[in-house]
């Protein structure tokens, strides 16, 4: 048995290398196995929310990412007498850095998320929780077994966990009964820069602009007439001429795979010290490009907890609002993805219907309008999560209300650079307010014991409180814990010993 670690990380996907960077950032010890010798080439995920790149944005990899993705997409929706265009950015979120719909790769953001630091061919085989910890069993890929002892383990390890089975934690939904075909390839006669859609009457077919590992990723319902078992590239050829008609000619695959698609959800996020994030906890349809997004917000959600916990400046009840927190936003992700897949899919003749001659009629009116776009946009790229009613999410004393950020909100970048002020790991209190004299005791009460946790910015009338004085905390998540008006900082204070403890 090797020295006991603070946190094993199970599966070294995005979920699994996002959780890995942030208890680095925190100096917990932890180690990151994966069963694969090898990182994903497949493009898989390969579209990343504005929320996301605005939690990776302080573990320092949100500029790289947008480096290597392509974020100038529209969207192109071929209905069967008209083409309509949607812009997948600048659709008048001001409040972010990050206003756009990002196309990468899973492989390329897998790559610049750490994934060459996991140790490979290592599985975790058997988990049996003690009192003080998790006793792990881990097989190499010379069958060689070793027990590793931590503190809590995470099961970022997919659809399939092992932790979850382990823990005895049910995985409950289902499948859908529809075929997916799934391709990265060229196509010759599609128009670049953006994604296109095809809705017909006889099914769906996307493409997807990728770049690496080839230009396309393209995406169909298999035919129910068509021949079962494994894809070629002539089958493909023959869907697009169906779908599309004449005119794009595919060549050179790269990737190509057949797929089921399932809406399942784990009854619990956490056993003890053993928690689920990821596809452990939730699987669902690609619509709406949730999926390795909410996983990634899974780990950054729990990652500081832990670290917290394991540092002697966190309780358990803080590790108790992951599943709080968490598991309504995978709940809705489920719900939400099940809807656009259902109304996608149905045979029904209403639906079929509203679908396929209403929709094309009324989407033109509907885009038109930035406000109605901006508002779906909001909900599709994660911005619009908050934690409003998790325990650790309290309004203070005369806590401004309607319009201004409250308690379990994410901290807007209103003004422009203000999420740059809480890039350093840990929280942050907010004093906000034209000339407020804020009272040096309480602040001194306030900061005491907690060098290196808790950092004081002084905002002016800058911020998402212009009026003020109002004081804001901000977790190291990027979430209001705590907001309050006036200067007095005694509930401040009573927050903090409950969620940030000093030793
Ligand atoms: C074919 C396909 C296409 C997809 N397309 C899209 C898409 O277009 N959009 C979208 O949002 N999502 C898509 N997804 C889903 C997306 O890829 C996942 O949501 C995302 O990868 C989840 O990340 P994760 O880290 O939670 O799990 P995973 O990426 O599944 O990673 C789990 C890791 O755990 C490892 N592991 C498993 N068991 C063990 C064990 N016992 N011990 C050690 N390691 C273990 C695995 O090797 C794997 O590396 C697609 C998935 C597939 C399969």
């Amino acid at each position: 048995m090797t020295e006991p670690l603070d946190v094993l990380v199970v599966g070294a996907g995005p979920t699994g290398l996002a959780l890995a960077a942030q208890l680095r950032s925190y100096g917990v010890t932890f180690r990151i196995i994966d069963r694969s010798l090898d990182l994903a080439h497949e493009s898989r995920a390969l579209a990343i929310q504005p929320r996301t790149l605005e939690a990776l944005a302080g573990l320092g990899f949100a500029d790289e990412l947008v480096a290597r993705g392509n974020q100038a997409v529209q969207l192109r929706m071929h209905l069967p007498r008209r083409v309509l265009s949607l812009p997948l950015f600048d659709i008048g979120c001001d409040d972010t850095p990050y206003p756009f719909l990002l196309f990468l790769s899973q492989a390329e953001t897998e790559d610049v998320l750490g994934g060459q630091r996991a140790e490979r061919g290592t599985e975790l085989v058997k988990l049996s929780a003690e009192d003080d910890g998790v006793v792990c069993v881990v097989r190499r890929g010379d069958s060689t077994e070793e027990q590793v002892r931590a503190r809590y383990v995470v099961g970022c390890d997919g659809a399939h966990s092992t932790v979850r089975a382990e823990a005895g934690i049910a995985f409950e939904g289902r499948a859908y009964p529809q075929t997916f075909l799934l391709a990265d390839l060229e196509v010759d006669g599609l128009e670049a820069g953006a994604a296109h859609a095809y809705l017909t009457a006889v099914g769906m077919l996307f493409f997807f602009p990728l770049g690496s590992p080839a230009s396309w990723r393209m995406l169909a319902i298999r035919p129910p007439d068509a021949p079962d078992g494994d894809v070629d590239l002539g089958q493909l050829q023959e869907i697009t001429d169906r779908y599309v008609g004449e005119g794009l000619r595919l060549r050179d695959p790269v990737w190509m795979t057949v797929f089921r698609l399932h809406n399942r959800g784990a009854a619990r996020y956490r056993s003890g010290r053993v928690f689920l994030a990821g596809d452990a906890a939730h699987i669902h349809s690609p619509a709406g490009a949730q999926g390795m997004n909410t996983g990634i917000q899974d780990a950054l959600n729990l990652g500081w907890k832990l670290a917290a916990v394991c540092r002697g400046n966190g309780t358990e009840e803080l590790l108790d609002t992951y599943e709080a927190e968490r598991a309504p936003v995978g709940r809705t992700v489920l719900r939400f993805t099940d809807r656009a897949f259902t109304i996608g899919t149905s045979r029904n003749p209403v639906i079929r219907l509203a679908r396929n001659r209403l929709a094309p009629l009324l989407a033109p009116l509907a885009l038109r309008s930035t406000r109605l776009r901006g508002a779906a946009f909001r909900t599709l790229s994660e911005l619009a999560i908050h934690y409003r009613r998790s325990p650790a999410s309290v309004a203070g004393p005369h806590a401004p209300r309607r319009g201004r950020p409250r308690a379990g909100d994410r901290l807007p970048d209103l003004p422009r650079g203000l999420q740059g002020y809480t890039a350093i790991p840990g929280w942050h209190l907010l004093l906000a307010g034209q000339d407020v004299v804020w009272p040096e005791r309480s602040l001194d009460v306030v900061t005491r014991g907690r060098a290196g946790l808790l950092t004081v910015h002084w905002l002016g009338s800058e911020g998402p409180w212009p009026g003020g004085p109002v004081h804001g905390l901000v977790r190291p998540d990027g979430y209001f814990g705590y907001v309050a008006g006036g200067t007095d900082l005694e509930e401040l204070c009573v927050y903090l010993d409950r969620w940030l403890p000093t030793e």
